[in-house]
């Protein structure tokens, strides 16, 4: 694609990084074919090349973001489908989220929409807040059907509520800082840090404590250091760039102290939408003089569970339980990771029969915040993911991703389906000794 940039507006080292993506970009049209938005809506500005163009427009002629701009950048779910597909290698993830970012600073959205904005950025990167709001939304739940109904934030507010579990298991010991030590019966392997993160522990703190298990008995001693938290994603794809910086850097300082320290050999993410972005943090960083090292080398190091798992090679399989899986790839796994079959297999290395679901490369429409600031289409998207989860009478969903567990729940809860999603480590645990993951359990 041809672009003609002001030599002053690529003074921005930013501007720069995106001119060389547009000029990627030949317009071919074939990321249209699996954009989710596209398949929906059928309108040109909410497929890829559509928003592409509009982001060229404003970029190239210096203008803050229009309202058109805003509600085709907002619909994007930045699954990075239009990524796999796209033949010309255009890098349309760091494309949007700079897009997100001239967003944030140059449009004034409306008042309820910054006041939502607002409160989710200073509740979901904090578990403390977190817990707390999701305790208030379980007495919420109980109103739900008035707060519907309110202008504006109505159907936010729903979503919102949905999505709030009816209770919350009690905080993990894991959120404090700790090592655990490789299990005595296995031949020691190796030093892993392991994410906590921010909604995860709270949602679901079993899946660190079924990871940290598993990978001691790998042989690996697994640390929780002190400082770490939230990576930063949920309020880097609002396009809120100093505080998904400053969460990033407390994040680099904690594990450079181990790398430096008594050493790293990887660190394990359990959730792949903050995997895609701790992988990222060394082009976030790549213009800061004090951190682009640093961040590189963390990125480098950055592993999603399953990445940790082959590397070390899975523990002897203990429960051969033959239930069929059907594996559901995360889009922050399959298109931002490009981790597709690694999951699959060790699954199956595990005992588990393991079939595909229909559509796989199509978000489920969780996408971080998404299903909350766009709610319609996040459970169009849900519907037709369950429909397609459906067709292969499973008995249980793995996948690697807390966002879409909790969406696809809700989707099955919403249907009264038997169906369970579980974590796929959790999966993995239980075929190497570990206990019967606790969505089974009613089995
Ligand atoms: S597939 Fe790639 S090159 Fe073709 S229009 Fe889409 S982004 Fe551009
Ligand atoms: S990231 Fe997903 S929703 Fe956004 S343009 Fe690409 S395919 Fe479409």
């Amino acid at each position: 694609m041809q672009t003609n940039f002001a030599p002053e507006r690529l003074a921005d080292p930013a501007m720069q990084a995106s001119e060389k993506i547009l000029r990627t970009c030949v317009h071919c049209g074939f990321c249209t074919a699996t954009c989710p938005t596209y398949l929906l809506l059928g309108d040109e500005l909410d497929s890829p090349r559509g928003r592409i163009y509009l982001i060229k427009d404003m970029f190239e002629n210096g203008r803050p973001a229009t309202k058109e701009v805003v509600q085709h950048v907002d619909r994007c779910l930045s699954c990075l489908s239009c990524m796999t597909t796209c033949p010309s290698g255009v890098h349309y993830m760091h494309l949007v989220d700079h897009a997100r970012a001239h967003i944030e600073a140059t449009y004034e959205r409306p008042f309820a929409d910054r006041l939502f904005r607002n409160v989710l950025s200073a509740v979901l990167p904090h578990p403390g807040r977190f817990r707390l709001a999701l305790l208030g939304a379980s007495i919420g739940k109980l109103a739900a059907p008035v707060l519907r109904r309110l202008p504006v934030v109505g159907k936010r507010l729903g979503a919102m509520l949905d999505l709030a579990p009816r209770a919350l298991p009690p905080r993990s010991h894991l959120q404090d800082p700790q090592t655990v030590p490789a299990a005595a019966a296995a031949a020691r392997k190796g030093r892993v840090a392991i994410l906590t993160g921010c909604a995860q522990p709270v949602l679901d703190p079993g899946i660190n404590e079924a990871a940290v298990r598993l990978l001691t008995r790998m042989g690996l001693d697994v640390v929780v250091p002190a400082g770490e938290g939230c990576c930063g994603a949920l309020v880097h794809h609002m396009g809120r760039d100093a505080e998904s910086h400053a969460f990033a850097k407390r994040n680099i300082d904690a594990w450079i102290r181990e790398m430096d320290g008594d050493g790293l050999d990887a660190i394990v993410i359990t959730a792949s939408g903050c995997g895609t972005t701790i992988k990222d943090y060394g082009f976030m960083f790549r213009e800061d003089p004090a951190y682009a090292e640093k961040a590189a080398r963390v990125s480098a190091l950055a592993k999603d569970v399953t990445e940790v798992v082959a590397m070390f090679g899975l523990p002897e399989i203990v429960e051969k339980s033959g239930r069929v899986v059907a594996y559901h790839s995360a889009c922050s796994m399959q298109h931002g990771q490009k981790i597709t079959d690694l999951p699959k297999t060790l699954l199956k290395q595990a005992g588990f029969v393991v079939k595909d679901v229909p559509e796989g490369h199509i978000c489920c429409g969780s996408a971080g915040t998404y299903n909350i600031l766009q709610p319609e289409i996040s459970a169009r998207l849900r519907d037709r993911k369950v429909a397609n989860i459906e067709r292969m009478r499973p008995e249980i969903v793995a996948t690697g991703n807390i966002g879409c567990m909790t969406q696809i729940a809700k989707g099955f809860a919403d249907k009264a389906s038997t169906t369970r999603i579980v974590h796929t480590v959790a999966l993995l645990d239980w075929a190497t000794g570990g206990p019967v993951p606790a969505e089974l359990d009613t089995f």
